[in-house]
């Protein structure tokens, strides 16, 4: 590929809207266009560089014994009421008419359609088990599409769907996956880490999120300092010590004080000149539309993940004021566990029984009350790890110090269970002539968000520092000759080797000044640049740049096939890559 003849229209600024690196980068370096909101046109270079992602991904799902399948984008409504999900799935979900009037949507996932194409096809036990993955664009009306191609509308996924006979098979399968996808991973050359996900009302441990670290991360990791332990901060467990319940001590009666005006945990504290860590929190949510309340400590954060886990629901949000106010007799901000309406099951965090003497909400206007007992005051469904883990909590696995991470979440590994087989009726016959459901995993990868956070990990205040697996060319060969036609054509003929070896090479044989030609090639981020200049070609060596390292060298020209591929090893080998 010439340069002169290239369609990569840089950009002197940053684009406005662009609010983090990769955004602001690939829109730069020509990569990508917005068309609309959270929908964008890859150009050349940035077309590229997702295709060498798929392609590994894409055969690294070939060796794990997947087959890939290519599913439609727009998908009926019939198949989504069959699971329950066109009226579950909300926003998200673009739906939209035929000329007949029927309903339809553009596939944000495609579990229904995958059940749909597999059951009555796999009839016995002989045919299992199976994986069948695509690489699709999948459209999701997210609330708030930002960051480029790292929460788009319109976006380009890796989706794959197992399907056993048993529940030890969807097992295997699933981590069949897992190491599938450590081995795409690192062979792009991310830095990443698998952490155990929430896995929704579904049930069971099986659910990994794989995270690139990256401070721009939407994503808080929990990790250990000494173990393996890593979680995603909702499904982090919180290990409280175990020491003796205090519900139950005798303390002074329950007493109204007046808090006037004072609705938050910081003025009531300020106001009474106490500590958070005295006061009861109660939060109030609706969870499949029944009222339940939470209780944590005043210096906590309840999470509402482990709260709706605990309860077996589906769907939980915060109840809104008209509802507080039902419940409790008073505005928002005076929420007590102690008189609320009989019918609002309270759960409260395991911590909360090592202490007593609480201050809470009166579940009056401008009132607190003080001396309260959860043993004698309240009635508790249940106390249950119900709170946000802390950086200053010990891991949950080893009892070690913990560390919080930021990551951007690149892949998913999900078992299923007989979720959609049994809403969708897909069964087959197993060793003994009986009906059975099928065990079904479903594995995601963010393929072009992949290579926004590529940029995320690996850049500089010059451009994109692309590792050598996914960059859209790996070799750009400089050539400043000018208006000297023998450096042009020595830059050409070497151009031309390098793809006689096989090697990705970009040419930048353009009229522009030197300066120009660097700053590009650095805001691309070719990891290897090759600069060829008059007194180089004079001395029979051309220059050679490692985007990542920084590290410049000279390459002999007589001898350049060899001492390309040496150097080229050495740059593979700083980013943790083999060739
Ligand atoms: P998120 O929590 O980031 O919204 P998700 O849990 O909705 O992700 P999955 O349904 O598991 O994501 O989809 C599989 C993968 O697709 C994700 O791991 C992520 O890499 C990618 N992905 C999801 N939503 C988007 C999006 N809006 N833009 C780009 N990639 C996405
Ligand atoms: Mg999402």
């Amino acid at each position: 590929m010439k340069l002169s003849q290239y369609y990569a229209p840089t950009l002197k600024e940053d684009p406005a809207e662009a609010e983090v690196v990769s955004h602001k980068l690939l829109m730069r370096a020509g990569m990508i266009r917005k068309l609309t909101s959270g929908i964008y046109n890859y150009l050349p270079l940035g077309l590229r560089a997702l295709n060498k992602v798929a392609a590994i991904v894409r055969e690294e799902m070939n060796r794990a014994g997947a087959m890939e399948i290519l599913m439609p984008t727009v998908q009926p409504a019939d198949l989504w009421r069959e699971t329950g999900r066109w009226d579950y799935y909300g926003k998200e979900l673009l739906r939209f008419n035929d000329r007949h009037g029927r309903d339809y949507c553009l596939g944000p996932t495609h579990e229904e359609v995958i059940t749909d194409l597999v059951r009555g096809e796999i009839r016995s036990y002989k045919q299992l088990p199976v994986n069948l993955y695509q690489i699709q664009n999948k459209f999701r009306d997210e609330i708030r599409p930002r960051f480029g191609l790292m929460r788009g509308r319109e976006f380009l996924m890796k989706d794959a769907y197992s399907f056993d006979k048993d529940d030890e098979g969807a097992e295997k399968s699933y981590w069949n996956m897992f190491e599938a996808y450590k081995k795409a991973f690192s062979r792009i050359g991310l830095r990443f880490k698998p952490v155990q996900a929430d896995s929704g009302a579904i049930g069971g441990d099986f659910s990994h999120e794989f995270m690139v670290l990256a401070e721009t991360g939407e994503d808080t990791i929990a990790s250990c300092k000494s173990c393996d332990f890593a979680a995603n901060l909702e499904k982090a467990k919180v290990i409280t010590p175990e020491t003796t319940c205090r519900c139950d001590d005798e303390i002074p009666a329950l007493e109204d004080i007046a808090t006037p005006g004072k609705h938050t945990v910081e003025e009531v504290c300020e106001f009474l000149g106490v500590e958070p860590r005295k006061l009861v929190k109660t939060l109030l949510y609706i969870v499949d539309g029944n009222p339940v309340a939470a209780l944590v400590r005043g210096d906590r954060e309840l999470n509402d993940v482990k709260l709706r886990n605990l309860i077996g629901g589906n769907e939980i949000d915060f109840a809104d004021e008209a509802t507080v106010k039902k419940l409790t007799g008073a505005p928002v901000g005076f929420a007590g566990p102690h008189s609320l309406d009989k019918d609002v099951p309270i759960y409260a965090d395991a911590e909360l029984c090592h202490d007593t003497d609480w201050i809470a909400g009166g579940n009056k206007a401008d009132t607190h009350v003080k001396h309260l007992s959860l043993g004698r005051d309240c009635t508790i469904e249940k106390f249950a790890d119900l709170r946000m883990i802390e950086e200053t909590d010990l891991c949950p696995e080893c009892g070690q110090a913990i560390e919080f991470t930021k990551g951007i979440e690149v892949g998913h590994v999900f078992k299923l269970g007989t979720k959609y087989s049994e809403s969708m009726d897909a069964k087959f016959l197993d060793e003994n002539g009986k009906e059975k459901l099928l065990a079904m995993g479903c594995y995601g990868i963010g393929v072009s968000r992949i290579v926004a956070s590529a940029i995320e990990q690996n850049h500089d205040d010059n451009g994109c520092i692309f590792p050598p697996t996914i960059a859209p060319y790996e070799v750009a060969v400089i050539s400043l000759g000018g208006k000297d036609q023998a450096v042009n054509d020595k830059a050409e003929e070497l151009y031309n080797q390098l793809i006689s070896l096989g090697v990705d090479a970009a040419l930048d044989d353009r009229k522009d000044r030197p300066g120009v030609k660097f700053a590009e090639a650095d805001l691309v981020g070719y990891p290897m640049q090759l600069v060829l200049g008059g007194k180089g070609l004079k001395n029979g060596v051309i220059e050679c740049k490692n985007r990542k390292t920084g590290e410049k060298s000279e390459l002999p020209l007589d001898t350049f096939a060899e001492a390309f591929q040496q150097w080229r090893k050495q740059v593979w080998a700083d980013w943790n890559l083999k060739m």
